[in-house]
């Protein structure tokens, strides 16, 4: 009997596709496959295998089965699990788990070896290379340093057949890690959290734990050893590290190489294409034991992953909000189901989701509230902006200005933080009033004086800055309104010439390697003032960092989102932690023009707690997550008369469901991006509700035009 094969496509079709199995090909459940789809052959993965029943119409055949790693069957499982919560098509969260099987391979590299053939004419040059070749198979340069003789000798060696090159495959090798390295001497509570985590790893089997401590309190040195745990309960286990930020994957890498004396795989967008394949091949083979990356890392092909951390669970950056849209964080906690592996959410500001499950009992929840060593939290202080405005067309208020100053001069370093890029957050006409927005979008172009261009921030538009107001042709009449962190910096170097100044923001820096090295200067001392966006803003380590300074502290508060008031207050509280962390006390200083804003006093008061339980109230009355569920859905399209017949008619074709109420379509605030217009439903749940189900069955109720796209949104993060 021949088989049929159910294989999925890394594209966005409604499901996997049947092909016959050759004869004798013997396919199994994760195979990598050729399959021709239409003119083109795809790579695949075979997700279905089952005996071909008579009389069917022939299927087209599978054309190769392919050398390369399966996909293990959690990983299968995951995949598809995601999807459907997502709702959204498998073959988009496959395209994300294949990135590295497509990477190209490292390239082969060159080796020489003893032929076995003695050399007509011996040397000792020649013997010393003879030698260094038995020890070890190296290229010809490096066998011709490593005998300490020039690369003549090599090639006269090769030349006469003593020795012969030949090309190897680079073999994606990792050195396991070293168990019998031991971490810091945990301070006691640290010790406490540490052995309830390596308990809850050697128990086995699925458990979840809010590492929830205060920045600086050591969740970093407690966590490496629940991986040391997980690492030594099972010589093939591997361990996956998240963290938010390219930017700190470096810190933490540094600390994983460091606790175990050997370098964990790194994955995240920045990587080159061979080093990605090289990592992915390592997980698939279980060779690559521990990997630390960005989300897309949650869909590596481990073999036996048994801990998962995500490190800063509550950021916002965890929410992939295009192609495929997921909440790492909350997939993470699936992953961790279907494995049948350990999860640690650290933090220092839970998310109001993740407290919510630690208050139920659903989370295991550990605590360290303070500091560890004599380090001490930073002082907060209120700069009220309406009584110590910044002189015209300034933005640092007299008392920040003054701390500055004294930090310089006792030889310690600041960090001013402002979560907006560039040099001026909108352009406007001093003679119209005309306000440069991108032609196709609906947003103002921001200044970037490095580039001297204006960029979009949500399409990625640019162009140079004119030198006449495009509206009504005046010249030198665009002025720059705002501060964004180059302008900010501008003013620093003007307030103090003598200091040493840097930016760290996504456009200022090149690579994760650049960032890395500006993260390195900062740590030892180099940098004196360090203006920077959230990238710098959270989980790093400057131990002479005694002075924060946020420029806007009321910036997030604007726009009045869901959860508006938990991310400034998990961003500031973050801000803030930097200061301090060390022997010199820190201070941090808000600028705001509402000192009274309840996340303004309980960053003053350090009362996190009060705050957090003041916002579960207001949500909980509301039913809004984490007690009732949302979804969004945006319809686009470029004709606005089709775009709002289809909108009409997709209300009408809402499903009527008890616990569900669907609002909408509004106008979407962002209303115009890349030329399409936006709509937007929004849909509130309640918690018993399968959002996802819901969402599934509306949407296979409509038929969007070719020209119109629907994108689902579950559990929302921005309401753009
Ligand atoms: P968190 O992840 O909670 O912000 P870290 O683990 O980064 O905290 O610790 C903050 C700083 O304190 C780091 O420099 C870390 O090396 C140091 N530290 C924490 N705990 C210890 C310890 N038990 N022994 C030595 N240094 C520690």
């Amino acid at each position: 009997m021949s088989r049929i094969a159910s294989v999925l496509l890394p594209m966005p079709l409604p499901e996997a596709f049947d092909y016959a199995e050759p004869e004798g090909m013997g396919l199994a459940l994760g195979d990598q496959v050729a399959a021709p789809l239409g003119p083109r052959t795809l790579r695949g993965v075979v997700v279905g295998l089952r005996e071909a029943a008579g009389g069917n119409r022939p299927l087209k055949p599978v054309e190769a089965r392919l050398e390369e790693p399966a996909l293990p069957e959690h990983t299968l499982e995951f995949i598809q699990w995601a999807a459907r919560y997502s709702v959204d098509a498998p073959g988009a969260p496959l395209a994300i788990a294949l990135r590295g099987a497509r990477a190209p391979k490292p390239k082969p590299h060159k080796v020489v070896e003893t032929t076995g053939t003695a050399p007509a004419r011996p040397t000792p040059a020649r013997a010393k290379v003879l030698a260094a070749a038995a020890e070890a198979r190296l290229s010809p340069a490096d066998l011709a340093r490593a005998a300490g003789v020039g690369a003549g000798v090599v090639k006269g060696l090769i030349e006469e057949g003593v020795l012969a090159a030949r090309l190897v495959e680079t073999e994606a090798s990792f050195d396991p890690p070293d168990l019998s390295r031991t971490g810091s001497a945990l301070n006691a509570s640290q010790a406490a959290a540490a052995e309830a985590l390596r308990a809850a790893v050697r128990e086995g089997g699925f458990n979840v734990t809010l590492l929830d401590g205060v920045t600086g309190s050591g969740k970093t040195e407690v966590y490496l050893e629940a991986a040391a745990a997980a690492l030594a309960a099972d010589p093939e286990a591997q361990v996956l590290a998240l963290l938010p930020e390219i930017a700190l994957t470096q810190a933490v890498i540094a600390r994983f190489a460091e606790r175990f004396g050997a370098a964990p795989g790194e994955w995240h967008s920045d990587i080159a294409p061979p080093a990605r394949r090289k990592v992915w091949e390592g997980v698939a083979s279980g060779r690559c034991r521990i990997v630390v990356g960005a989300r897309s890392a949650l869909f590596l092909p481990f073999r036996k992953l048994k801990l998962i951390v995500v490190d800063e669970e509550h950021d916002g950056s965890y929410k992939q909000e295009e192609g495929f849209i997921y909440q790492a964080r909350d997939l993470a906690v699936v992953r961790g189901k279907i494995e049948d592996a350990a999860v640690i959410l650290a933090s220092a500001t839970p998310s109001l989701e993740t407290l919510r499950n630690a208050e139920t009992g659903r989370y295991r929840w550990l605590r360290l509230s303070a500091r560890h060593g004599t380090a001490e939290l930073p002082d907060v202080e209120l700069v009220d902006l309406r009584e110590s405005p910044p002189d015209t067309g300034r933005w640092l208020s007299p008392p920040l200005v003054r701390a500055m100053g004294e930090t310089l001069a006792r030889g310690e370093q600041t960090l001013l933080f402002l979560n907006r890029r560039g040099y001026a957050p909108l352009v406007l006409c001093r003679a119209c009033g005309e306000r440069m927005c991108a032609p196709d979008t609906e947003s103002w172009l921001v200044e970037h004086r490095y580039t001297g261009r204006l960029v979009c921030h949500l399409t990625g538009f640019s162009m140079a800055k004119p030198d006449k107001c495009p509206h009504c042709g005046a010249h030198d009449s665009l002025a720059s309104i705002g501060p964004g962190v180059e302008r900010v910096e501008e003013e620093a170097r003007l307030l103090f010439p003598q200091a040493r100044i840097a930016v760290f923001s996504s456009d200022t820096l090149f690579d994760a390697r650049e960032a890395r090295r500006l993260i390195e200067a900062m740590e030892s001392g180099e940098i004196d003032i360090m203006v920077a966006t959230q990238a710098a803003a959270k989980g790093h380590n400057f131990p002479n960092l005694t002075l924060v300074g946020v420029v806007d502290a009321d910036l997030g508060l604007r726009g009045g989102d869901l959860r508006a008031g938990e991310r400034t207050y998990q961003l500031l509280a973050q801000a803030t932690g930097r200061a301090g962390r060390h022997e010199r006390p820190g201070r941090a200083l808000l600028q705001t023009y509402a000192p009274e804003h309840p996340v303004m006093q309980a960053l003053k008061a350090q009362d996190r707690d009060a705050f957090l339980q003041a916002e579960m109230a207001e949500r909980e009355l509301a039913g809004l997550p984490p007690f009732g569920r949302l979804g969004a859905v945006i319809v686009s399209g470029e004709d606005p008369p089709g775009l709002e017949a289809f909108v009409q008619a997709m209300a009408k074709a809402a499903p009527n469901t008890e616990g569900v109420e669907v609002y909408g379509p509004a106008d979407a605030p962002l209303g115009l991006v890349r030329g399409r217009r936006r709509k937007r439903f929004l849909v509130r749940a309640e918690r018993t509700v399968d959002l996802s189900a819901y969402l599934a069955a509306w949407r296979a109720r409509v038929k969007p035009p070719a020209s119109i796209r629907v994108a689902i949104d579950v559990d929302p993060y921005s309401f753009l």
